[in-house]
């Protein structure tokens, strides 16, 4: 997708919610939703009724604005939703918390999804003890997701620790802030999923 650096707050206004891309400025009065809470732009604060198809698309951009994930690889996780035993949007959403960059930042490792993204990417995380690389890489019940041992003087990563010890952690995983890992007890379940989105008009825009 296309990356957004001083630009996530935007994203947040034009959904009309907080969708905490920037880390701890996300938590703050700074949070540009609190100070400015209509859409970017000259007409932004017009109210704008939308159409059935604007708001089923609306709620696919927002969820992939949360994720940070692109258009073709959130078509895929659809497809993968859709072939799963269950309920397509709910495991939709499971699969999107099992993202491995996902996981990083529900366990406080990174400041944000994008932060924790990039510290996959520059190899800060093995997965049960082998290096793993790919922020999208799908954990499964049972893995343990630990800071890799020459990683572990990391400073932003202790700072990301220090810092997030107060951010709840979700009931799906275990955490150990001296062994700077997390297990996965569970898979995330639709209740462990704090987005405000309605997975519904998402399977119905990609049903038409
Ligand atoms: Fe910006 Fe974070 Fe507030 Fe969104 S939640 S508007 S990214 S500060």
């Amino acid at each position: 997708m296309s990356r957004y650096k001083d630009e996530q707050c935007r994203i947040c206004r034009r959904e009309g919610q907080k969708l905490f891309l920037k880390g701890s400025r996300c938590y703050t009065d700074k949070c540009s939703v609190t100070r400015r809470n209509y859409a970017p732009g000259e007409h932004g604060q017009g109210k704008k009724k939308l159409s059935e198809y604007g708001t089923q698309l609306r709620e696919k951009q927002k969820t992939k604005s949360f994720y940070g994930v692109g258009e073709s690889q959130f078509r895929k996780y659809f497809e993968m939703a859709e072939n799963k035993k269950g309920i397509t949007g709910e495991n939709l959403l499971q699969i999107l918390e099992s993202r491995l960059d996902n996981v990083v930042y529900r366990a406080g490792f990174g400041s944000s999804r994008a932060q924790a993204r990039q510290l996959v990417n520059h190899g800060h995380f093995d997965v049960n003890g082998k290096k793993v690389d790919i922020p999208s890489y799908l954990i499964k019940a049972g893995d343990v997701i630990s800071v890799r041992e020459i990683k572990q003087d990391s400073k932003i990563i202790k700072e990301n620790i220090e810092a997030n010890k107060a951010r709840p952690l979700p009931e799906w995983l275990e955490k150990d802030n001296e062994k700077m890992q997390v297990k996965v007890i569970r898979l995330a379940a639709r209740e462990d999923v704090d987005i405000p989105v309605e997975e519904h008009l998402i399977v119905e825009l990609y049903s038409k």
